[in-house]
């Protein structure tokens, strides 16, 4: 079986390595950008993602560029405590949720991509035919009137066209 992943962020990136996991080693993650960089923030990885990761043998290079989460914390601008609970493993999962870098998480998954895949399983500045498509819509800004007594804009018409292109029904504004 031939698998081809569209975009080499997180999921795509982990898609591959699970699929390679599952005994499908024929997998090509085609990136449209051609020069991928650490970008990003630091973001929370939960512990049910984090079981994944480290079901894939990603254990230590997490280990290596994350901190595990113990606490999270709501302060004030002065400091005043307002809301703490327990994350991770000290909240009793089985494993830790882990505070990280999301430009650093997606370059160990590459790098691991490249070693178990070979390093021509992710091929940069190659859009996949999705983005030169124009996605046909259902619904056009047009074709519906709002609620009454409320206006349209443009934003919001964007909104309803992505939502319906993605499959989902336009959401009724709740206001304008
Ligand atoms: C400010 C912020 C904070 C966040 N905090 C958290 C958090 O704490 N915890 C958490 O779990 N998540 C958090 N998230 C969400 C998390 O970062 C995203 O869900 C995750 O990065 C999405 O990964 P992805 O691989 O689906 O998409 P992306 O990382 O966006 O990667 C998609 C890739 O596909 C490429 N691409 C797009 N279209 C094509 C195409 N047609 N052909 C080829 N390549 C294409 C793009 O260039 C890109 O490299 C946060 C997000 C933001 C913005």
């Amino acid at each position: 079986m031939r698998v081809v992943i569209a975009g080499a962020g997180i999921a795509g990136l982990t898609a591959a390595l699970s699929l390679h996991a599952a005994g499908i080693s024929d997998v090509t993650v085609h990136e449209a950008v051609a020069e991928l960089h650490p970008l990003g923030v630091g973001i929370n990885i939960l512990p049910h993602a984090i079981r994944e990761l480290i079901e894939l043998g990603l254990a230590d290079r997490l280990a290596a560029i994350g901190v595990a989460t113990a606490d999270l914390t709501f302060l004030t601008s002065r400091g005043q405590h307002i809301w703490s609970e327990p994350r991770g493993q000290a909240a009793g999962y089985r494993w830790p949720q882990y505070s990280i870098h999301r430009g650093r998480l997606q370059m160990m998954l590459l790098e691991a991509v490249r070693e178990r895949l070979g390093p021509g399983a992710v091929v940069l500045g190659s859009p996949s035919p999705a983005s030169t498509t124009t996605p046909t819509c259902s619904w056009a800004p047009t074709a519906s009137a709002p609620p009454s007594g409320r206006r349209s804009s443009p934003a919001r018409a964007s909104r309803c066209r992505a939502a319906t292109c993605c499959g989902a029904a336009p959401r009724t504004p709740s206001r304008s």
